[in-house]
């Protein structure tokens, strides 16, 4: 029988201890700074002590993998401390998609599939000479917000691309993505494809709490004035939703289209867990301005499953359960290459 192995950070309790209700080994690959914290959980069978994460590309440990049949379930810790070709190479199965992750990472990339999918994107900004309404500069890459900021004139841009200059976090204008502000509620749709069955379960929706834009929202504009300010959007936890009933037909052709497009543009398509990111504006109307083609962090609020798996399982089914269950029925009748890359 396959196991479940992935990185320590991120989201890897969740999906260890959902592999292990399904009665899979789990496998975790754990700096040694955090053999600590990990040791604590009876679930995690094995612990492959590193000194960096990019060790899991190394021959000891793709052993050890290889040896339990291991998948390894990719997170946003993969994307964030690994580069998109290293992340290619890795030898052992990953759950899902690896090669979509290069358009996670790549904000063109993002954007064309986005629009291929036929979301509503947030307009992009093609030069800072365009600035002239509320507008959001991002960094590339799994920046996780920190580095972001607010501008409404070219004058303003400058000023704040320096500071961030000066600060080291970029370059220059190029390592930059500006985008038309989106005011509305936030909301991060998770979702999980099984190409299996080829249904579609939408699995929750969570809010992120991202510092410090939260807090400024607290201080009264007054006071904000001269604030010369670079509003970062580091997300520092997560907190669960439920929709409107009336917004959910929308959500789940949202994510039908998302996994057609992925379909043609990135074989084999989006399989497993993803999430598409935006704002309802004032109308209603669901703007993507982001999507993450791997499981989130988000999902962790819902351990025992959330208002809506609930509507689809009948036993408490987290994401990391729901991942361990696909891999436990594709493995049962030798389809392990239908769910991995
Ligand atoms: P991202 O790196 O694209 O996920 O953006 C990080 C955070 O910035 C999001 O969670 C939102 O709070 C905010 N954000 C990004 N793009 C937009 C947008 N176009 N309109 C409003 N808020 C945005």
């Amino acid at each position: 029988m396959a196991s479940v192995a992935t990185l320590g950070s991120h989201c890897a309790l969740q999906v260890l201890k959902g592999a292990k209700d399904e009665g899979l080994k789990t496998l975790l690959v754990c700096e040694k700074k955090r053999e600590r914290l990990y040791k604590r959980f009876d679930f995690i069978d094995e612990l492959i002590l590193v000194d960096a994460f990019e060790e899991v590309l190394d021959k000891k440990c793709t052993t050890i993998l290889e040896k339990n049949n291991s998948v390894l379930i990719p997170h946003g810790t993969l994307i964030a401390q690994m580069t998109t070709k290293q992340i290619e190479s890795i030898k052992i199965p990953v759950f899902g998609n690896k090669w979509i992750l290069r358009w996670e990472s790549d904000r063109k990339l993002k954007e064309q599939l986005m629009i291929e999918s036929k979301l509503n994107v947030p307009k992009s900004i093609p030069h800072h000479k365009k600035i002239n309404r509320l507008t959001i500069a991002k960094r590339h890459g799994a920046a996780g917000g920190k580095g972001y900021f607010l501008t409404t004139s070219e004058k303003d841009y400058i000023k704040k691309r320096n500071i961030l200059v000066k600060q080291g976090l970029i370059k220059g204008d190029s390592d930059l993505y500006l985008q038309e502000y989106v005011i509305g509620v936030l909301a991060y749709l998770q979702f999980f494809y099984s190409p299996l069955t080829g249904n579609l379960e939408f699995f929750g929706v969570d809010k992120r709490h991202e510092s410090d834009i939260e807090g400024l929202a607290r201080i009264p504009a007054p006071q904000q004035m001269g604030m010369d300010y670079i509003s970062s959007f580091n997300v520092i936890g997560n907190s669960p939703m439920v929709l409107r009933e009336s917004l959910l037909d929308e959500v789940y052709q949202m994510g039908e289209r998302f996994v057609s497009a992925s379909k043609r543009l990135v074989k084999p398509g989006m399989n497993g867990p993803f999430c598409i990111e935006g704002v309802y504006d004032q109308d209603g109307k669901f703007w993507s301005f982001e999507f993450s083609a791997r499981i989130v962090a988000g999902t962790n609020i819902y351990m025992d499953g959330s208002p809506y798996s609930t509507l689809i399982h009948d036993v408490p089914m987290s994401m990391g359960r729901r991942i361990a269950k696909e891999i436990k029925t594709a493995a049962k009748s030798k389809k392990l290459e239908k769910i991995t890359t």
